[in-house]
């Protein structure tokens, strides 16, 4: 029986093993399908304290890691795929095998939305991503677009110029969402065009079904368009990776964790951090804040069963 698994490697997640660790927990923490989670494909993040000029998003979840492993956590490239609630301890399947564990917290952030347009899937890698730190080196001097309008288009678009010839940031809607410095820095870089009111309602692929083109609609004036680029970069947003817990964890309707008190879910034993759970901060020190607090109250519930 392990004392506490954390599902997910994220800063909810790391935080919560870094706590756990040094109360000499010694959890065992799975990386899932996103190791590293969102701030493992970011680049330079300049609102975590601490850091004056900032920090790069990779290295600041590298030293997380560390610093948990340092006190004793212990790491698994596995992923949760199946969970069951039992009396005094909770049944998780970690790949293919059945692991009870007295605490389980869920850190499995979110993934990135899609539009939901045809053939997406096929594209992903073909002139289609959500990651443009991963992918925009590959775009150099061609032209590409964002779609979205919250501060990771914001900030995808603005890091893009490195690389692209033309970056198009197309929003639904005639505002950005994105705060104040990140949309300016993307509405000021010479290299970014806006197109306000526009949707993207196809991918064109030429002959080697790579990304040749995307069709737009200005959802205003019903016009249709298209628009040359080799790359589109999805960011509208992301979803809560919860598929596992579906039916036995409490959700709201767009699948994001319900905490009663603190971070407890409806599940004694089991404790929800970070993205996964929150639909109204979603920062990276929102999430590390939560993962100390998830650690702190599984702690607690720990202590029942010590005593
Ligand atoms: P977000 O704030 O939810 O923004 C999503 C954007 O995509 C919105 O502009 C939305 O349009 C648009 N959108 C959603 N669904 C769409 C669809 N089906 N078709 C077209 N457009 C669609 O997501 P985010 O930008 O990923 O940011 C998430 C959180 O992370 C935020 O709290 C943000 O502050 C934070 N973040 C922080 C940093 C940083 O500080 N360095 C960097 C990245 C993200 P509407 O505006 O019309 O709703």
């Amino acid at each position: 029986m392990e004392k506490m698994i954390i599902v997910g490697t994220g800063c909810a997640g790391l935080t919560a093993a870094i706590y756990a660790a040094r109360a000499n927990i010694s959890p065992l923490v799975l990386e899932g399908r996103e190791p590293g989670g969102q701030l493992s494909t970011t680049t330079l993040v300049e609102n975590f304290p601490g850091f004056v000029d900032g920090i790069d998003g990779p290295m600041l979840i590298m030293n997380m890691k560390q610093q948990a492993e340092r006190f004793g956590a212990r790491f698994s490239f596995a992923t949760l795929t199946d969970f069951e609630p039992k009396s005094g301890c909770v049944s998780v399947k970690v790949d293919d095998e059945w692991i009870d564990t007295r605490t389980l917290i869920v850190a499995s952030g979110a993934s990135a939305r899609w539009l939901g347009l045809e053939n997406e899937k096929k594209l992903v890698g073909h002139g289609l991503t959500s990651c443009a730190t991963c992918d925009g080196a590959f775009y150099r001097n061609v032209p590409v677009c964002v779609v979205g309008g919250g501060d990771s288009a914001a900030e995808e678009a603005t890091f893009l110029t490195r690389f692209a010839s033309k970056v198009y940031l197309i929003h639904r809607r005639d505002e950005l969402r994105a705060s104040k410095i990140m949309a300016e820095r993307a509405l000021t870089n010479p290299k970014v065009e806006l197109i306000w009111n526009t949707v993207p309602t196809d991918y064109l692929t030429d002959e080697q079904g790579e990304m040749r083109a995307v069709k737009l609609r200005n959802v205003k004036t019903g016009e249709q368009s298209e628009l040359d680029v080799k790359c589109v970069f999805v960011a509208i947003g992301h979803e809560p990776n919860t598929a596992p817990f579906r039916g036995k964890l409490d959700m709201d309707d767009e699948g994001y964790l319900l905490r009663t008190n603190g971070t407890h879910t409806n599940v004694p034993g089991v404790f929800a951090a970070g993205d996964v759970a929150d639909r109204v901060y979603k920062q990276a020190i929102t999430a590390a804040g939560q993962g100390c607090a998830a650690a702190l109250d599984a702690e607690k519930y720990l202590a029942h069963f010590e005593s």
